[in-house]
């Protein structure tokens, strides 16, 4: 019969889910009351944390545990890229049913090293919890060099808005993974489904962007383009205008979209999940930052709008026409995205 988690209890769990990741080397690590960390000197710390809660954020049916897992953390190390660090430690908070299979959380936990693993990180910690419904928060600890972080609030009137990769891609993979759409074609229906499982955190870059000295304000885009641009008029006090024309649209994206008989700007603007950075730049460096980014981490980046004084407000501009930009839905053009539930 295969073993459930209510099986092992909660210290035979999480010896079983221990055995699954690299040990690190630190004064103290997994399995006592605390993990030890050193701290370098000349360094800040890092720490953010996230949860991924079941029919919430995730939905067994449409993603596999280790895919949960892998994204789970990369969802955290998308927001150290934000502030430009390194992340270093992790730990794993696990609330599952008794009934669960074990062969589930190992799956998770394997998702979790995997990505851990890929990016340089180390899960040194972790807790489960019997609970009704599978809840998963990672907490990850990240350092910069002292002094060097970009935040919400360092953008200034009069820069350009600049935005890595893509957008929509990963709204589109949300809208086909809960209503395919017959016409989609396989290819791009693999891509943008993806793009939304599998997110890419730009930590090269984020570090990059930290580093430069014409670079404002920087935010990674969990909760849509039209969020990000709010964050950042909100916390450096300007206004900002987004050109829709110029959203860095991915062909897959556009043919979903077509399939789905929707406006692939909505994804872009309100799909969210897309784990791209959104930076402000002096005009006289944009052309520095772009070539800087290609050829240390190869990633496009895209000049997506601008910074305003604050009287302006929020706009977006499409085909000449000037319009508020739209807190949750839209009126005339571009409809809101869909999220989960
Ligand atoms: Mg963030």
């Amino acid at each position: 019969m295969e073993k459930r988690v209510g099986d092992l209890g909660e210290f035979g769990l999480l010896d079983r889910l221990f055995t699954l990741v690299r040990r690190a080397e630190i004064p103290v690590g997994l399995g006592d009351d605390a993990a030890v960390l050193t701290v370098s000197p000349g360094r800040w710390l890092l720490v953010t944390t996230d949860t991924l809660v079941e029919e919430v954020h995730f939905r067994r049916a449409w993603a596999s545990a280790w895919q949960v897992g892998y994204k789970a953390l990369a969802v955290n190390l998308s927001d150290i890229a934000a502030m430009g660090g390194t992340p270093t430690y992790a730990l794993i908070s696990l609330a599952v049913p008794g009934s669960l299979s074990l062969s589930w959380v190992e799956d998770l936990y394997r998702g979790l090293e995997a990505c851990a693993a890929q990016w340089g990180v180390r899960i040194v910690g972790g807790d489960t919890v019997a609970a009704a419904s599978i809840c998963l928060t990672v907490v990850l600890l990240g350092e910069c060099e002292a002094g060097r972080v970009r935040t919400r609030g360092d953008g200034r009137a009069g820069d350009l808005l600049l935005v890595t990769g893509e957008l929509g891609a990963a709204g589109a993979g949300l809208e086909e993974l809960s209503a395919p759409a017959a016409a989609c074609p396989p290819a791009a229906r693999a891509r943008v489904v993806a793009r939304h499982l599998l997110p890419t955190p730009r930590l090269a870059e984020g570090r990059l962007l930290a580093a430069h000295p014409a670079v404002g304000a920087v935010i990674d885009l969990s909760d849509g383009l039209a969020q990000g641009v709010r964050e950042i008029a909100r916390a450096s006090a300007v206004g900002a205008e987004i050109w829709s024309e110029s959203l860095p649209l991915a062909l897959a994206t556009k043919e979903v979209a077509a399939a789905h008989g929707q406006d692939p700007l909505a994804w872009a603007l309100y799909g969210g999940e897309d784990y791209e950075l959104l930076f402000s730049v002096r005009p006289s460096a944009v052309a520095a930052v772009r070539e800087e980014l290609d050829r240390a981490c190869g990633t496009p980046v895209r000049v997506i709008g601008c910074l305003l004084p604050p009287e302006a407000g929020l706009l977006v501009e499409r085909a000449g026409e000037r319009v508020p930009l739209a807190r949750g839905g839209y009126d005339h053009f571009l409809q809101p995205g869909k999220n989960y539930g």
